[in-house]
């Protein structure tokens, strides 16, 4: 069985003509970490839903050229959007809800600092910290197929955050005994095309702020009898909401 092509993103602009060149990043990940040569085929994606087989005809340090071969649709997005509003946790987990995030088909990531968020203080500037959140939902996009990589927005206090939440509001709260995620979205009468899903930091939401979600039009729903650690509970709600609309069918 031959390996399927290993795929990568590129910048807007790079596939415009047959014969294709790209920067010292690029470069540098397939050259030198891996280890592709000249002759080797790849898959490569702007991220506008469509893909390009090209072939290496050069690989060097600072550069690498190829011809393209094909074209073809990527695969499809989700056609509901799912919104994670992920509040912020220590940096190795989040960095974990991005990445699982992705391959299960999260579109976008809103970072909340919530009351009892670990606002992460390891003197990692706000701007390097953004990048490589960046670098990991591409390589997650690019890894697990999507079309396109999710966007990861900047850190929003919660109050901003409800309020800018759209479509169907969903908070999972562990002192939710009634209402169970997966449930209550296949029940709802229409099919929202927008799902905002709010999970708390490690030491759960205030009760101010499932108030304030709730007067904004959440719905406060559970995860079920066990408390889930906040990374957990932010990859698992995602799961069920993607499921409950049948995104995740074969
Ligand atoms: N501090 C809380 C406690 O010990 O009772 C637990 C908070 S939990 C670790 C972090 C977040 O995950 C919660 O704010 C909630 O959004 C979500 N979560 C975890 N388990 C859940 C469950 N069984 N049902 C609904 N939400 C849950």
């Amino acid at each position: 069985m031959t390996e399927p092509l290993r795929r990568f993103f590129v910048p807007p602009g790079s596939l415009r003509a047959r014969n294709v060149t790209l920067g010292a990043d690029l470069a540098h990940r397939l050259g030198r970490v891996l280890r592709l040569k000249r002759g080797d085929r790849v898959l490569l994606s702007e991220g506008g839903g469509r893909e390009y087989e090209v072939q290496l005809t050069g690989v060097s340090s600072y550069a690498l050229t190829g011809v393209v071969l094909g074209e073809r649709e990527a695969l499809p997005e989700p056609e509901a959007t799912l919104v994670l509003y992920q509040s912020l946790i220590r940096a190795n987990r989040f960095d974990l809800v991005l990445e699982k995030g992705t391959e299960i088909g999260v579109s976008r990531f809103v970072p909340v600092i919530s009351a009892r968020s670990l606002v992460q203080g390891d003197g990692e500037p706000a701007a390097a910290r953004g990048e490589r959140w960046r670098r990991i939902v591409i390589e997650a996009a690019e890894q697990s197929g999507r079309g396109r990589p999710p966007r990861v927005e900047s850190p929003l206090p919660f109050e901003e955050a409800v309020q800018q939440a759209r479509g169907e509001k969903l908070m999972p709260y562990e002192g939710e005994r009634g209402r169970s995620l997966g449930a209550y979205v296949r029940r709802l009468s229409r099919r929202p095309d927008i799902v905002s899903l709010f999970v708390g930091p490690e030491g759960g939401f205030e009760d101010a702020e499932v108030e304030l979600a709730r007067e904004s039009g959440a719905e406060i729903v559970s995860l079920g009898p066990r408390i889930l650690r906040s990374e957990t509970a932010g990859i698992v709600a995602s799961a069920l909401v993607l499921d409950a609309l049948g995104e995740l069918d074969a």
